[in-house]
C-alpha cells in the first residue's frame, strides 16, 4: 500500500515537470587524406577533411549525443558502433535519422543550444546557413550557434581538430510511468 503511494508520488512528480535536459559533446582530427568539411549538414569547402568513419560532422554528433543523453538512450556509438561496417563512411543525417526516429513517440525538442570550438576554417560566414540546415533537419525554430576560436591554446585537440558542444531540452508528449518502480 504504502510503495503504491511511493510510485504515484514519483509518477507525479515527474510528471509535474515534462522537460528532460540533455549534454552532447564531440571532437574530429583534420586529416589530409581527405578534402572539404560536413557541419550542421553544410559543405565547407577546406584543404583538409575530417578523420572519422562517418561524415565526421561534430555538430550533428553532439547534437544526437545531446537528445540521445536527455531521452535517456545511451549514445550513437550504442547503435552506430565504430568497428562495425554499417557504420563506415556513414552519412550524419543517417544518424541523425535514427535518433530522430527513437525519440519522437515519447518527446519533442523544445531547444537546442550549439557551441563550436574551432581555429580554422572562419564559421563565421557558413553560420546562417548553417541555423537553416539545423532547423530543418531537426523541424524546430529554436537552434541557436555560438562560434568560439580556441585562443590559439592548445586546447580540445589543438589547433588540427573542430570540437563541439550541444545543450538540448526535450519535452515529454503525454505523461510517463515511473519505470524503476
Ligand atoms: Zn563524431
Amino acid at each position: 500500500m504504502k510503495s503504491k503511494l511511493i510510485k504515484k508520488n514519483r509518477e507525479r512528480s515527474i510528471n509535474s515537470f515534462p522537460y528532460q535536459v540533455g549534454w552532447g559533446f564531440d571532437v574530429h582530427k583534420f586529416t589530409k587524406k581527405k578534402k572539404n568539411l560536413v557541419l550542421g549538414g553544410v559543405k565547407i569547402k577546406f584543404p583538409l577533411g575530417f578523420e572519422a568513419v562517418s561524415d565526421g560532422d561534430v555538430v550533428l554528433h553532439a547534437v544526437c549525443d545531446g537528445l540521445l543523453g536527455a531521452a535517456c538512450l545511451g549514445d550513437i556509438g550504442d547503435y552506430f558502433l565504430p568497428g562495425s561496417p554499417k557504420s563506415k563512411n556513414i552519412k550524419s543525417i543517417v544518424i541523425v535519422r535514427k535518433v530522430l526516429t527513437k525519440i519522437s513517440k515519447e518527446y519533442e525538442i523544445a531547444n537546442i543550444d550549439i557551441t563550436v570550438v574551432l581555429e580554422k576554417p572562419r564559421l563565421v560566414r557558413y553560420k546562417k546557413e548553417m541555423l537553416d540546415s539545423l532547423r530543418n533537419i531537426f523541424d524546430i525554430d529554436r537552434v541557436n550557434i555560438k562560434i568560439k576560436s580556441k585562443e590559439g591554446l592548445d586546447i580540445l585537440c589543438g589547433v588540427n581538430a573542430v570540437a563541439c558542444f550541444a545543450a538540448v531540452l526535450l519535452r515529454r508528449i503525454g505523461n510517463v510511468k515511473n519505470k524503476r518502480n
